[in-house]
């Protein structure tokens, strides 16, 4: 009998999953189950106790167990797993993108490294300012990258010295829950304090507020929608909110159109338009637009024409409400999305492109899925004003293709996003094909931008009196 690769992996993994519930002395360590609590006060004390052992830590035994974190998740067994469950789990994106992204997170992520000290020497002696952690962190995750955002959150925030309670979205409960385990397998296995990186068994909104709210937690970091940023910037915590994003991209007729198209929907298609990073919606010069649509159809976009169609698309993927997606059309492919409007069309089918105008749900709801709406404008100023507009302040990521340099600049200072791609697909500004380190919780509202470990620590001052030089 011939069984599927994918079962076998499956049967493994759900095994292995009820080994976890056998206590073990490991486990057993904090009272938890890998990490894995009951109840949300039991998992933020043993987080606080855990943190505690932490601090009589060394930074060479931070570096090793950020290491084991990689080492964990890049285990090609563990990357596959967590991969398909995210997809199969959330019902949305896909596989082959969500294992270039938990793979980007595990490598690119920065470690301790990250915590560079600041020394001022002088005849009244030496001071240096040090990172050093927050205590215990609440990091709120989101559907769209569960394992992603575990990843780089608990890289960052373990390399900084804290430990981190993670409240994961319901819909993500069981990859969320297996990645802890197999974090706290391989921390425990490196010799760190048990409980370092702990959750609950049954997330939940209640949960997520009993976090909130719990004293020994010091620190909030929620990357999500609106909703979530606005409730941890109330709660009278440090907090970080990493929010929604809308991110425009403008073509102008100086631009590589050939590359463009190319970049746009190569962009767009990522993970099936999950990231806030990815572009939603194209504004372009009416010179420049025949062209750019060429290529974008060439790169395996589908233009649906029919204003029946695209109206009976609006109705199937955008809320009543005219402001939210339909979640079960989230991150959901364009082959799937146009079967459900009654168009078929073949498996190279990337993206759906549809010219529309600047108040076109299409691009004034943040849709997350593979449709991207096309706006002609005159001209490049009108673009970038538009542009301004359609973001809708979130200051979140924007990009351009240009080769006017004035114009590039232009841009980059009307948009304030946090990130800013020039000439490239929205993920360059994640460090893939660009420069820089990765994140999964960009803080726009909060300003931290692109979080790292330095985010999540504190500025502490140490003073010594007196002469201490070798001038
Ligand atoms: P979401 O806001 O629905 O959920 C995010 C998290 O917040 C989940 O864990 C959810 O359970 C929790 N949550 C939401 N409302 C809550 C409440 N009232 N009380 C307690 N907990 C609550 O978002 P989502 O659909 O999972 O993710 C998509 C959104 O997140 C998009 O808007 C996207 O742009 C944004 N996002 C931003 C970043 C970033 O780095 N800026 C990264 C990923 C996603």
């Amino acid at each position: 009998m011939n069984i599927d690769e994918r079962v076998v992996a499956s049967i493994v993994n759900a095994v292995l999953g009820r080994l976890d519930d056998v206590s073990s002395p490991a486990a057993e360590a904090g009272g938890g189950n890998w990490g894995i609590f009951e109840s949300m006060n039991d998992a933020v004390e043993a987080a606080a106790a855990a943190q505690k052992k932490y601090i009589n830590c060394t930074m060479h035994d931070r570096a090793a167990y950020v290491q084991a974190i990689r080492d964990v998740v890049l285990k090609q067994e563990n990357l596959e797993y967590i991969s398909r469950q995210s997809a199969e789990e959330t019902g949305m994106g896909n596989y082959e993108h969500k294992l270039i992204k938990n793979r980007l997170a595990a490598t690119k992520t920065p470690g301790t490294e990250d915590l560079t000290t600041d020394a001022m020497s002088g005849d009244d002696g030496l001071t240096l300012v040090e990172y050093s952690p927050f205590g215990v962190i609440g990091a709120i995750t989101p559907t769209t990258n569960p394992t992603e955002t575990i990843i780089c959150n608990s890289i960052g925030m373990l390399a900084a010295g804290n430990s981190v309670v993670f409240s994961p979205h319901p819909r993500a409960k069981n990859v969320s829950l297996h990645l802890i385990r197999l974090i706290n397998r391989a921390l425990a296995e490196a010799g760190a304090p048990a409980n370092l990186v702990v959750t609950v068994s049954q997330p939940s909104i209640e949960n997520t507020n009993a976090m909130m709210s719990h004293p020994m937690v010091r620190m909030l970091v929620a990357t999500g929608g609106p909703g979530i940023v606005k409730t941890v910037l109330s709660s009278g915590k440090k907090a970080i909110g990493a929010g929604a994003g809308n991110p425009p991209v403008v073509v102008d007729e100086t631009a590589n159109i050939e590359k463009a198209g190319k970049d746009i929907i190569d962009g767009c298609c990522f993970d099936n338009n999950l990231p806030c990073i990815a572009e939603k919606e194209v504004i372009v010069v009416d010179s420049a637009a025949d062209y750019l649509i060429f290529n974008m159809k060439k790169n395996g976009a589908y233009e649906v024409k029919d204003p029946e169609i695209i109206d009976r698309i609006v109705k199937l993927v955008v809320q009543e409400n005219g402001k939210s997606p339909v979640t079960s059309f989230v991150g959901k492919s364009a082959k799937y999305i146009l079967e459900q409007a009654g168009v078929h069309v073949d498996d190279d089918v990337r993206v759906i492109i549809a010219q529309t105008g600047e108040d076109h749900p299409f691009v004034q709801v943040e849709l997350m899925m593979p449709i991207l709406p096309i706006v002609r404008v005159p001209d490049v100023d009108a673009g970038i004003e538009m542009a301004v507009r359609v973001e809708h302040g979130n200051r979140h990521t924007a990009m351009m293709h240009s080769r006017n340099v004035d114009k590039l600049t232009k841009m980059a200072k009307l948009i304030q996003t946090t990130i800013f791609v020039k000439n490239g697909p929205s993920y360059a500004g994640i460090g893939v094909g660009g420069e820089g380190y990765t994140t999964f919780t960009i803080a726009g509202p909060t300003g931290e931008g692109l979080t790292s470990a330095k985010s999540f620590a504190r500025r502490r001052r140490c003073v010594l009196v007196g002469g201490m030089d070798v001038r």
